[in-house]
């Protein structure tokens, strides 16, 4: 933490607005607050132009209204000098005296009136033009000035005399008064008697008085141009003394052409700005117009500041409307953006949590909008994965348990057992196994290794006991000999998983076996020798005895003889089993057979125990049957157990069958009998050594249990087959099958391979 250098102030706000803007509330907000800012700011400064223009326009508006009323203003002035004038004329006397030249009457007669009606300037003038009467105000008194007319060119009173009409329209001008040099609005009208001309009456009125009232009715300041574009009076010059007047009104003249443009041009209304003495103004300039008469020109003046004194008051009401109407903007979108990010971060903590583990979080964000769907389906999503994983958890431990089991079961297996996995390393599965391997590894150096054969009744007893076993083997190190069962594995889909190898240090029971082999192999070898004393000696008696014995002791001789050969039949299958066991095959001296002439011999001999018992015997031999290569000796043998267990084994009363007959290839001899039958688990065992079925019916019948075994080698040294068929209580049918003589041969070879290994 302490190397890493310190953020200034300004980095770290820097940095957490960066952080804002780039998440996904800065990604609505941002863009909405900019976008409300820039409506908010186009708005403002719509509605402020449209107000100023409108503001402008009224103004215009009101330029131009009030220089209306200043031209009303003109012309009611004008209809007082009119109504005046008629006063004057129709008063009786008043043009008599005049006629007569009468001034004093005449005022006596004009003056009163004149003055009360606020006339300025009142003249009268006769028919020749000669001026009767003149009178002026002075201090706000009418009184009568001396000045004759006919002098002055003023051409309102020169019009109308040169008219000489009593009908001619009265004639109005703005002009100097010759006496006081000041400007007056005057009014001409011709006077009448009895329908002829009389003189001409005007009546004036000056014209600072007049726009100083009109100044107060409008509120608008007032010049009046005249002259080509001077500027004669004006509403700005009162309470100036005169020097500055006259300056102020140099300053407000206008050029000529401007002038006479607007004196000339339709009467319309321009609308202008001036400074006067520093200070802005819009003005409506316009002619003055009174009558048919265009007098002069008029300015209608007022100050521009009445329009930007109302505009700023205005302006900030708009900046605080919008601004207080963007801040509520602003607000509600926060709201609404607050609305969507909320739950939007709710669900990112949520699956965060999930993510790293926790499976009992849930947003819990109850809505029927998009956010609501997506955190809804969220939270089932994240429940059927807690679901999944407990079962999973739970379905685990049920496994380790097995698993556990199955390997105290293996450890306390005294046999070794070995995978050899897929990728063919021996992996030892239990302590026995360990041990096993590590005695094998130590012996190797102790002497040679070499695989033994299988013995026969190994390989069968394996196949019965465990059929999937799928290959036993024997073999020596040194001097112990193992035995490895093997068998392949397979996952439940198919694939390989190795070869399983049970091994079993099977030393000591090979010792005692072959001690077995050599004391019986001994034995025999002694036996022999006394019973070939005993069969010669007692084939001696039978033919040197002549009639010294009776027929029975004769009888009698026969079969000590025959039980000797049975005897001798039965130490030979002993020598023979002896040979098989030491390892090698029993050597057999082939010959060409007639196998149904061995047949009927076999019949004939074992006819008389048969029908003895008694036995119902018979023999079927099929015509043109094959020749066989046999070892009569031996065959004759193996077949002879075959009919002694028919006899044994079958009650007396019963039937036992030979019978001879050809398949394509081989030919078949069969023995049946309707004995006492085998049961199908004793069948499976039949042609093992030393094997009899326990529940031996009869005493009497005894035997070694090597019979079947010793012809099932005879058998299949001869390239045949032995089997039974037989049910417990029926009988039983015993089959040899034998190669037909061209057969055998290839056989034979096959044979040889096969124990060649
Ligand atoms: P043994 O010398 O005991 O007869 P075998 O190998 O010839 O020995 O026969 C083995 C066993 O098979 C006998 O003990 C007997 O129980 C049974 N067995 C043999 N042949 C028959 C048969 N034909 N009927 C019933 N059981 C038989």
């Amino acid at each position: 933490m302490q190397d890493q250098p310190r953020l200034s102030g300004r980095t770290r706000v820097f940095n957490t607005l960066l952080r804002f803007v780039s998440d996904i509330r800065g990604k609505i907000i941002v863009p909405y607050l900019i976008l409300t800012f820039a409506v908010a700011v186009i708005g403002l400064y719509v509605v402020t132009r449209l107000a100023s223009s409108s503001a402008n326009e009224r103004f215009n508006t009101y330029l131009v209204e009030s220089g209306r009323a200043v031209l009303n203003g003109f012309a009611s002035q004008e209809i007082d000098h009119l109504n005046a004038a008629r006063t004057f004329a129709l008063t009786d006397g008043v043009i008599e005296a005049m006629q007569a030249g009468d001034k004093e009457t005449l005022s006596t007669l004009v003056l009163p009136a004149a003055t009360t009606r606020g006339i300025d300037v009142l003249i009268l003038v006769d028919a020749e033009g000669k001026t009767e009467f003149s009178a002026l105000k002075r201090d706000g008194q009418l009184v009568l000035v001396d000045y004759d007319f006919r002098t002055a060119d003023v051409w309102l009173i020169d019009q109308l005399l040169e008219q000489r009409s009593p009908d001619a329209s009265p004639v109005r001008a703005i002009g100097l008064h010759p006496v006081d040099g000041l400007y007056y609005y005057f009014t001409a009208a011709p006077i009448e008697l009895e329908g002829k001309f009389a003189g001409v009456v005007m009546v004036g009125t000056a014209l600072d008085t007049l726009l100083r009232n009109l100044n107060a009715t409008s509120m608008a300041g007032l010049t009046v141009y005249l002259n080509d574009g001077q500027a004669i009076a004006s509403t700005f010059t009162q309470n100036m003394l005169p020097e500055a007047q006259k300056a102020l009104l140099a300053e407000l003249s206008i050029p000529k052409d401007a002038y006479e443009d607007v004196l000339n041009s339709e009467p319309k209304v321009r609308i202008e700005t001036m400074q006067i003495s520093g200070l802005d103004y819009r003005l409506s300039r316009r002619p003055l117009v009174v009558g048919n008469d265009r007098l002069a020109v008029i300015d209608v003046v007022l100050p521009s500041d009445l329009l930007l004194d109302s505009n700023p008051l205005s302006r900030g009401m708009y900046v605080l409307v919008f601004t207080a109407a963007m801040g509520g903007v602003i607000l509600v979108g926060y709201l609404v953006a607050q609305r969507i990010t909320r739950p939007l971060f709710t669900l990112i903590k949520t699956s965060q949590a999930v993510a790293e583990g926790d499976l009992k979080q849930r947003t819990g964000i109850k809505r029927t909008d998009e956010i609501g769907t997506l955190a809804t389906a969220f939270d089932q999503m994240t429940e059927r994965l807690d679901e999944r994983t407990l079962a999973l958890q739970s379905s685990l431990q049920v496994q380790r348990e097995t698993a556990s089991r199955m390997r105290s079961i293996l450890f306390s297996i005294g046999d070794g057992v070995l995978l050899e996995d897929a990728q063919g390393d021996i992996v030892p599965l239990n302590q026995a196994a360990s041990f096993m391997l590590e005695d094998m590894a130590a012996r190797f150096r102790l002497g040679p290794m070499r695989e033994l054969p299988m013995l026969e009744q190994e390989r069968s007893l394996d196949a019965w006991v465990n059929p999937w076993l799928l290959e036993s083997r024997r073999f020596q190190i040194a001097n112990r000999i193992y035995m490895a069962h093997s068998a392949a594995v397979g996952s439940d889909d198919g694939a390989n998983l190795g070869t399983v190898i049970v091994l079993r240090d099977v030393t000591a029971e090979m010792e005692a076996e072959q001690l077995k082999d050599a004391f019986v192999a001994h034995v025999s070898h002694e036996l022999r020798t006394p019973l070939t004393a005993i069969k010669g000696y007692t084939a001696l008696l039978g033919a040197t005895a002549g009639t010294a014995l009776t027929p029975t002791q004769h009888n009698f001789l026969d079969r000590i003889s025959r039980q000797t050969d049975n005897l001798v039949a039965m130490i030979n299958s002993l020598l023979d089993f002896s040979e098989v066991e030491a390892g090698g095959r029993i050597g057999l001296r082939l010959q060409s057979l007639e196998f149904p002439t061995l047949i009927k011999e076999i019949y004939e001999e074992w006819r008389p125990d048969m029908e003895e018992k008694p036995l119902t015997f018979t023999v079927e031999v099929a015509d043109n049957l094959p020749r066989i290569n046999a070892d009569v000796a031996r065959l004759r043998w193996a077949l002879i157990n075959l009919v002694r267990n028919a006899l044994q084994y079958t009650d007396a009363g019963g039937k036992v069958t030979l019978r001879l007959f050809s398949t394509q290839n081989d030919v078949v001899f069969q023995v049946v009998d309707t004995g006492v039958g085998i049961a199908e688990e004793a069948q499976k065992r039949l042609f093992t050594r030393f094997y009899r079925v326990m529940q031996s019916h009869d005493d009497n019948v005894r035997g070694l249990g090597l019979g079947l075994y010793v012809a099932k080698i005879i058998v299949e040294a001869h390239g045949g087959s032995i089997g039974v068929s037989s049910e417990v209580g029926v009988g039983s049918t015993f089959t040899v099958t034998l190669p037909a003589a061209r057969d055998q041969e290839a056989r034979q070879a096959l044979l040889d391979r096969k124990r060649r290994g």
